[in-house]
């Protein structure tokens, strides 16, 4: 009777203990990816408050749709934030749906154009991306990480900086498909190349102040995180001052509902 009161317990301590982690890491991944919007938000401010950037109509427009869709996003955050408080791991719902990822990797050059120009980084989006069924939230935070991170370690000393998002290698097994999000950047050295999808590590934070960005080194873990929720795979390759390339498998239907019945595809 005692040992199956104890086993009750220590099984029950797991399963919160567990839980807390979740919401813990569903927090950190909040509060990480509410600072991404409000940077852009103060961004466009600064860029309003300009004489030349208010006299001109098609910028101004840009700015606005910028404030608009970057409103939208940390209404997308809260409203997680608000499920937290009611679930305890949000992030497991997934919405699946057929997408194209040239669409949401069109979506996420959009959104981050004002930056991308800024640092004078070219982005472009191959049109021969694949189709697949999978949570566009999730796909869209993973490029959304990816394509920032081009375009904040890019190469200064490059003259024509580029981050682009094209089809991976033809030899995808089958129901899977494969692309890549390569860049000409800084590139990333051996040693690091496994840990920067650990939470906080950061291989370039010695750069910070000359290349005037900032990160917590949480982008990459939760973009990893997506990635595996959708059940892919990420790699990255990359050569110290030639650039990166991060390789993304996904199924072409979603995995198997943890319940094991499949997740049905809404249209
Ligand atoms: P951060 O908030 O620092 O950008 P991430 O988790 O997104 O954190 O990335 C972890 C680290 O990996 C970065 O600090 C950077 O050193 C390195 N990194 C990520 N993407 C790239 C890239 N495209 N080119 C060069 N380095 C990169």
């Amino acid at each position: 009777m005692r040992t199956t009161v104890d086993t009750f317990v220590s099984e029950y301590m797991t399963a919160i203990e567990d839980r807390n982690e979740r919401i813990r890491a569903f927090n950190q991944m909040a509060s990480h990816e509410l600072r991404s919007p409000i940077g852009t938000l103060l961004f466009a401010a600064a860029a309003l408050e300009r004489a030349d950037v208010r006299a001109d109509p098609a910028r101004n427009e840009k700015i606005t749709t910028t404030i608009k869709t970057n409103a939208q996003r940390l209404s997308w955050l809260v409203q997680n934030l608000q499920r937290v408080t009611r679930l305890s791991s949000p992030l497991d719902v997934p919405n699946e749906q057929n997408v194209e990822v040239a669409s949401i990797a069109n979506e996420v050059a959009r959104q981050l154009q004002e930056m991308a120009s800024s640092r004078q980084v070219r982005m472009v989006v191959a049109n021969d991306l694949p189709e697949l069924c999978v949570d566009p939230a999730r796909l869209e935070l993973a490029l959304m990480n990816l394509v920032a991170n081009g375009i904040k370690y890019s190469d200064p000393s490059k003259a024509d900086s580029f981050v682009e998002i094209t089809p991976g290698p033809s030899d995808a097994p089958e129901g899977r498909c494969t692309f890549c999000v390569r860049d000409n950047g800084l590139g990333i050295a051996e040693p690091d190349r496994v840990a920067i999808f650990e939470r906080f590590f950061r291989a370039h934070a010695h750069l910070d102040a000359q290349l005037g960005v900032t990160g917590s080194g949480l982008g990459l873990a939760i973009t990893a995180d997506c990635i595996q929720a959708m059940g892919g795979t990420i790699e990255c390759e990359s050569t110290v001052g030639a650039g990166s390339c991060f390789l993304i498998s996904l199924p072409l239907n979603p995995p198997q509902a943890r319940n094991g019945s499949p997740a049905a595809p809404k249209p």
